[in-house]
């Protein structure tokens, strides 16, 4: 890849199990950047409520859980399970979390040469501003199907109505709230893997973002 005096920062947004994880760490092995999974501190934050005992339901007992963040290793299996996920879309509803971990993430963005992160509101409030945004989607079907296989790939075997029923409730939770709530923005490229492989999907990630490079 040819040097570049502008950072590049990369946004890719989308709801649960739509791929844009591992879309992420494609575009950041190809472009040579370094990546942050968003989704993986609110994980953190709700793994760290959940070891002390906190309730999901005081916004306050919520924020303190951020202060927990350093006892909590980010390989922890724990993380990627349903319930610390299911958890971390009721916590990250809360206006203070999600101010509590703003910095942290801006300031990956804004390092120097740029950045690839994932999440929710990363081209929309984290990094208005990138350079390249992609919104990735798909069918809840397919992505419930995605996150059944996931599961089961990791010794935990669900029911495929549960599965889908749960990724239903996440996304009317992401998108519903009222604090940087799951939305497209309006200068993001929208990308919908549902028929995609992952080789596909990643190649297709990479041509959206070489075309926004070539008019920046
Ligand atoms: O992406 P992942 O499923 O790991 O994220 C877990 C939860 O964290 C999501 O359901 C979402 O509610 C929340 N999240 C968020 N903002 C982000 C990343 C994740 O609200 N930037």
């Amino acid at each position: 890849m040819a040097s570049r005096t502008v950072p590049l920062v990369i946004a890719v947004d989308g709801p649960a199990a739509s791929g844009k994880g591992t879309i992420a760490k494609a575009l950041a092995r190809h472009y040579d950047l370094p990546h942050m999974d968003t989704g993986l501190l609110y994980r953190a934050v709700a793994l760290s409520l959940f070891r002390f005992g906190g309730d999901a339901a005081s916004e306050f007992e919520a924020l303190r859980a951020v202060d927990g963040l350093a006892q909590i290793d980010m390989g922890d299996e724990e993380l990627r399970s349903e319930v610390v996920g299911s958890l971390a879309s009721r916590i990250s509803a809360y206006p203070a979390v999600r101010a509590a971990l703003l910095q942290r993430q801006r300031q990956f963005a804004a390092q120097d040469g740029g950045a690839v992160l994932d999440g929710r509101d990363i081209g929309t409030v984290i990094a208005p501003n990138a350079t390249a945004k992609l919104f990735v989607t798909a069918s809840a079907e397919v992505r419930a199907r995605r996150r059944l296989a996931e599961l089961e790939g990791r010794g935990m075997p669900a029911h495929y109505d549960d599965v889908l029923l749960d990724i239903r409730a996440r996304d009317a939770r992401d998108a519903g709230r009222d604090s940087a709530p799951l939305v497209q923005a309006d200068d993001a490229d929208l990308l919908d893997t549902s028929e995609l492989g992952v080789d596909a999907a990643i190649a297709a990630a990479i041509a959206l973002v070489d075309a926004r490079l070539a008019i920046a």
